[in-house]
């Protein structure tokens, strides 16, 4: 076993943390009050290749590995959870699926384009009446000649305000319930009949759009089918595999940022004649924090480990997720704890870590949901 990390990780995680650190974390809370999808941020990550890290160099991507993904994507969360949330999405919802299942012609349509950061991608799967259970989806898309004409509105889709591309899941054969789903990959801009429909006030990731995304007899062209139709549920469960070891990194990213701040405000904040961290009750929050934090992301390492490594990464990545989450949700609010009622005043972003943390717990599965797939794998055995 080797804790070590190769030179181009360790370069990577650190050309990340400058980056966070000088152009990300300082403009984190007027993004967040203003509720502002972070568009130079972006595009200057697209440029360091943190949009697309793990995608080939010939399809333009960074041509990295997953344990690459997730140091940099701690880094970026850290300063700021909704350009985490962007950045995940792009990586993990967007790159990923067509990667996987797009053809060469595919990739270079519609993934090249996605890499640079001049323009993104959004993974659309939910709708109202399908999230935990996304074979509930309703969304239909009906061959006509050589285009799809597709009809149904997905909810809640991170970056889906702005993006210029969409995979979605859609029904192409109706009454085989979820092996009559398939993937589209689609060039937003260009397809008469859609629409972005309401976008989110939300309690978190407030620099992150979550929007509705309204299909009227939207018409895309055949070569938008990924992969062959029924094979959509498949490719969705694995796309979501992947992103949750960006959800955990997410929460990792976040839980980073309450723990240094925590205890920077520990160690000078001074209450009694001494400073609070010289209270054992602070004291055993901080030793918490700290060790469940390590945990957490060593879970998501090995999660991305194992799929760098071509082994099965299922309940791994669900654990990663599942965990990483909850203990950051826990770190948060003891964060605040910590600095009591500069805690819960925006002069400090520890209250929005708090509400940035919440989401961790609910997107891409929520935790009961992980709970189901990590007891599902016990039982058979993996
Ligand atoms: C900010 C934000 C961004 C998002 N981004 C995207 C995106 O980019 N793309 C996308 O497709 N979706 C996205 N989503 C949707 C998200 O993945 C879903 O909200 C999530 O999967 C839960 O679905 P739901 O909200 O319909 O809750 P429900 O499925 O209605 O669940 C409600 C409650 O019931 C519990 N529950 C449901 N089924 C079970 C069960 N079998 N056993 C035990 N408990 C159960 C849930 O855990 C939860 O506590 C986003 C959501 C938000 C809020």
């Amino acid at each position: 076993m080797d804790f070590e990390l190769t030179e181009e990780q360790q370069m990577i995680r650190d050309m990340a943390r400058r980056f966070a650190e000088s152009e990300i974390k300082p403009r984190a809370a007027e993004l967040d009050a203003k509720h502002e999808h972070p568009a130079e941020i972006v595009k200057q990550l697209g440029e360091l290749k943190m949009l697309s890290i793990t995608v080939p160099e010939e399809y333009g991507g960074g041509g990295m590995d997953n344990v690459s993904y997730v140091l940099a994507l701690i880094e970026v969360s850290k300063a700021c959870a909704s350009t985490g949330a962007i950045m995940s999405v792009n990586n993990s919802l967007y790159c990923y699926p067509v990667m996987a299942y797009g053809t060469h012609e595919q990739k270079m349509k519609y993934l090249y384009p996605s890499t640079s950061g001049e323009k993104i991608g959004c993974y659309g799967l939910t709708e109202a009446g399908a999230g935990s259970d996304p074979s509930a989806l309703r969304t239909t898309a009906i061959r006509d000649g050589n285009e799809w004409v597709i009809n149904g509105e997905k909810k809640f889709i991170t970056s889906g305000n702005v993006a210029s591309y969409a995979v979605i899941a859609v029904l192409t054969e109706k009454g085989k319930g979820y092996k009559g789903i398939s993937s589209l990959v689609i060039d937003l801009e260009s397809t008469p009949g859609f629409k972005v429909g309401k976008v989110e006030e939300k309690m978190g990731i407030l620099a992150s759009g979550t929007a509705e995304m309204i299909f009227e007899d939207a018409r895309v062209p055949s070569d938008a089918l990924l992969g062959k139709e029924g094979e959509g549920f498949r490719q969705m469960l694995t796309t979501l595999d992947g992103g949750r070891i960006g959800i955990a990194s997410q929460a990792v990213g976040i839980g980073r940022a309450v723990l240094e701040e925590a205890l920077e405000y520990a160690k000078t904040r001074e209450q009694f004649g001494e400073t609070i961290s010289s209270f054992q009750a602070i004291q055993w929050k901080l030793a918490d924090m700290a060790t469940e934090l390590d945990a957490a992301e060593l879970l998501t390492l090995r999660a991305a480990w194992l799929e760098d490594n071509n082994k099965p990464y299922e309940k791994a990545a669900a654990m990663a997720k599942m965990y990483a989450s909850d203990i950051t949700m826990r770190a948060s609010i003891e964060g605040v704890q910590i600095l009591g009622g500069y805690g819960y005043c925006k002069e400090y972003p520890m209250e929005r870590h708090m509400r940035d943390a919440k989401i961790c717990q609910i997107y891409e599965g929520t935790n009961e949901i992980m709970r189901l797939i990590i007891s599902r794998n016990l039982i058979k055995g993996r």
